[in-house]
């Protein structure tokens, strides 16, 4: 089954390997995407065990026969906080052609988008100038 792009209704975020994203563990600014190899649980949207986040191979714990796990639900406790989009994904769903429809439909979630774009370059740019 292909899953390069999904929706997770649970997050509302998008997933599959075609996502770019950040490891979800704090701190961590690994990149890696949110296909099936990344999420906690092992299988789509973390099935019945995972919390359905997505962690880089240092997060991730791979237990013998069991699926992988962040380090949270291996020890059974609340999963982290959800980040947010990517910046280079969120660009894409701005401009990409292939979103074109989905813009038109969701016009107010493109002006939040757009908003988040815009606060993340300042605050790359503003680190650097804080340097
Ligand atoms: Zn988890
Ligand atoms: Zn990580």
């Amino acid at each position: 089954m292909g899953w390069s792009i999904g929706y997770d209704d649970t997050w509302k975020r998008d997933v599959g390997y075609g996502v770019p994203a950040y490891c979800d563990h704090p701190g961590c600014s690994e990149e890696i995407d949110r296909g099936l190899a990344f999420v906690c649980g092992g299988d789509v949207y973390g099935a019945s065990r995972g919390c359905g986040l997505f962690f880089c191979a240092r997060h991730m714990y791979v237990p013998m026969r069991r699926p992988q796990l962040c380090e949270r639900c291996e020890k059974r406790r609340k999963p982290f906080n959800a980040k947010s989009d990517h910046p280079d994904w969120i660009n894409w769903k701005l401009t990409d052609d292939s979103w074109q429809q989905w813009r038109d439909e969701n016009q107010e979630l493109v002006v939040a988008l757009r908003r988040v774009l815009a606060d993340a370059k300042t605050k790359i740019t503003g680190d650097a100038a804080g340097c």
